[in-house]
């Protein structure tokens, strides 16, 4: 596999991760560009040498051999870094590191990776942290933020921002000491620090003042939880020379976008951060007036964000049983013959009051929760009957990709729930296909592992989801029981405008093929993207370009239409994908 590894150098030197990979002797055997324009060290000057060379002698030996031992005991570390550039400047980057092969046989390579993603923060290492805290202090906070509001433009997505003031806190200074009040304000940060993502900011804005960036939110994302999570952690009385000491925290959080925000406004970087902060501080003042510990939400959408959440999450519970979901089929088309050889299932919920909700909005939620089990049953088995309707009606066996979502496999047990299934529908489990995303493959359980391979032995095929969105998961692909990729819409978008996404998409396709994958490109809608697609060899298109996704009878007036009766008819031919 490690041999493998080395023949997608050439994909790794395109991809705009810095990445560093060593062997077992901590010997640096690769570089690529994004991490020499990163670090200014040429390829020349730091092959062979140790990531020592990196140190900035900001971490503690506790740090490395923590990191050690969860990178051995695990696989994987993930966690913010303080580096050395050649220059001398210090910068600190979040790092994910991967163990590959077995270090006993000496064969592990380490795979390290520095997302992208508002996580730069060169040459403010050294100021940026606060030192009682370890977090970073207010001017490093603005950096932050600055960059999270970038890229909640450029995505479209939420930038949240939580404001939280420990209620009381000079009480503690008073009674116990400012010693003890320090003590308490660093297990505050380290706490706050452990119920966010890696990728979200935390900070200390004075005193007993933390902000919380997060990034990224969709609409339908966790925001109470989060806050819930926080209000919790905190909740736990902590510990100072024998005594208990009990803190509340009230909270308040603002949001970017909001129609707080004008058009003027939202075009205005500083002015943003600034508003953003006083919103939030304008609802900290609102939780402090109703009392210790609460949460207020600067302006009724954001509340609103919230409340949503909260009523989906209970209406889902009797969507099932009302039979508000049905699935919709979109063709999959071979590039080759244009003739359709498969379709992706795709949930549907009509509300019974809201009408149509996109998956977009319930999935997660109903990820967060037990019910993605029984939804995520309910499309395989529904997805099944469909496929031996239409074959009842004449159309040969066609390939039905179902999305298998990471919390069916991690909660629970997906290749047994599968197994029942496949029995039910007897003779259509070579018809059936898992799409799996790369975050289930970085999972690194065995568990995980052994489940999908017990899928894999009921001869169920598995495709690998928005390919390309993830990040250092491509020395899986040879581990994992996929046998197709399916590339990411994003890439397709941006194909004729971007000639490194052409490039990629290429290039994955030609990694692809060598390792004996089959391709998909996801979201064409052009005939020039198929054309592209076509002429770099990709075998499988989805996208609105041949088709939108259909009720199931319009998918099989589709296929006729497609295929044509006549072609049906005569051949025999299994449209396995
Ligand atoms: P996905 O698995 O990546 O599915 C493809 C999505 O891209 C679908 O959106 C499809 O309608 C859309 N799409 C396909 N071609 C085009 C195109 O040419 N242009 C555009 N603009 N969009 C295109 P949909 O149905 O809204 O599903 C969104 C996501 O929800 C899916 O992304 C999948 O992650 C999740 N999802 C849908 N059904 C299920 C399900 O049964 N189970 C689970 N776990 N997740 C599901
Ligand atoms: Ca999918
Ligand atoms: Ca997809």
């Amino acid at each position: 596999m490690v041999k493998e590894i080395e023949n997608l150098n050439e994909i790794l030197e395109l991809v705009d991760n810095p990445i560093l990979i060593t062997n077992s002797d901590s010997q640096i055997e690769f570089v690529n560009g994004a991490f020499t324009q990163l670090t200014g060290f040429a390829c020349e000057e730091i092959l062979g040498q140790t990531p020592n060379i990196l140190s900035s002698g900001q971490h503690d030996e506790t740090f490395y051999t923590d990191l050690w031992n969860t990178l051995n005991e695990e696989g994987r570390w993930q966690g913010q870094i303080i580096n050395r550039k050649k220059n001398g400047e210090l910068f600190a980057r979040q790092l994910v590191i991967s163990k590959i092969g077995q270090a006993e046989n000496g064969s592990a390579k380490y795979v390290a990776v520095y997302p992208l993603g508002g996580d730069e923060v060169e040459g403010v290492a050294q100021q940026g942290l606060a030192s009682l805290t370890n977090l970073p202090s207010r001017e490093f906070f603005f950096d932050r933020l600055s960059q999270a509001l970038a890229r909640a433009r450029r995505d479209k997505l939420t930038t949240v921002l939580l404001v939280l003031n420990i209620d009381r806190f000079k009480q503690v200074n008073t009674a116990l000491g400012y010693e003890a009040g320090d003590m308490i304000l660093s297990q505050v940060a380290e706490r706050i620090t452990g119920c966010v993502r890696d990728t979200d900011t935390v900070a200390r804005l004075g005193g007993d003042e933390f902000a919380v960036i997060l990034v990224g939110m969709r609409d339908e994302v966790t925001i109470r939880k989060i806050v819930t999570k926080v209000q919790d952690a905190l909740a736990v009385p902590f510990e100072y020379d024998g005594a208990e000491v009990r803190l509340s925290i009230s909270i308040g959080v603002s949001a970017f976008p909001t129609t707080a925000f004008s058009e003027k406004l939202a075009k205005d970087v500083n002015n943003v951060e600034e508003s953003l902060l006083s919103h939030a501080d304008a609802a900290l003042g609102h939780a402090k007036k109703q009392g210790q510990g609460s949460v207020e939400y600067h302006c009724k959408e954001v509340s609103d964000l919230v409340t949503n959440r909260l009523r989906i999450e209970s209406d889902l519970y009797r969507a099932l049983e009302n039979n508000e979901f049905t699935l919709n089929y979109q063709p999959i088309i071979d590039l080759h013959t244009e003739d359709v050889v498969g379709a992706e299932a795709l949930l549907r919920w009509e509300h019974m009051e809201r009408g149509w909700i996109p998956p977009s909005e319930f999935i997660p939620i109903a990820e967060d929760s037990d019910l993605i089990l029984n939804i995520g049953e309910w499309t395989i088995r529904t997805a099944l009957k469909d496929l031996q309707s239409w074959q009842d009606d004449g159309l040969p066996p066609i390939r039905v990709s179902v999305n298998l979502s990471p919390s069916q496999c991690i909660k629970g047990d997906c290749a047994k729930a599968v197994e029942q299934i496949v029995e039910e529908c007897q003779g259509y489990a070579n018809t059936l296909r898992l799409e799996i995303t790369e975050g289930l493959m970085m999972e690194n359980s065995a568990m995980v592992h052994e489940k999908l391979d017990g899928i894999k032995n009921l001869g169920i095929s598995m495709a690998i989801d928005d390919f390309g969105t993830g990040y250092s998961s491509l020395s899986y692909l040879t581990r994992m029981p996929v046998d197709t990729i399916k590339i990411d819409k994003a890439f397709i978008d941006n194909m004729e405008k971007n000639s490194a996404d052409a490039v990629l998409v290429d290039a994955i396709t030609s990694m692809a093929h060598k390792l004996q994958f089959k391709v998909v490109a996801e979201g064409a809608e052009t005939a020039s993207q198929v054309s592209f697609l076509s002429q770099v060899g990709c075998d499988f298109v989805q996208g609105y370009f041949y088709s939108k996704p259909l009720p199931s009878k319009e998918f099989k007036e589709f296929f006729r239409r497609q295929n044509g009766d006549q072609k049906i008819r005569c051949q025999q031919i299994s449209y396995h994908i």
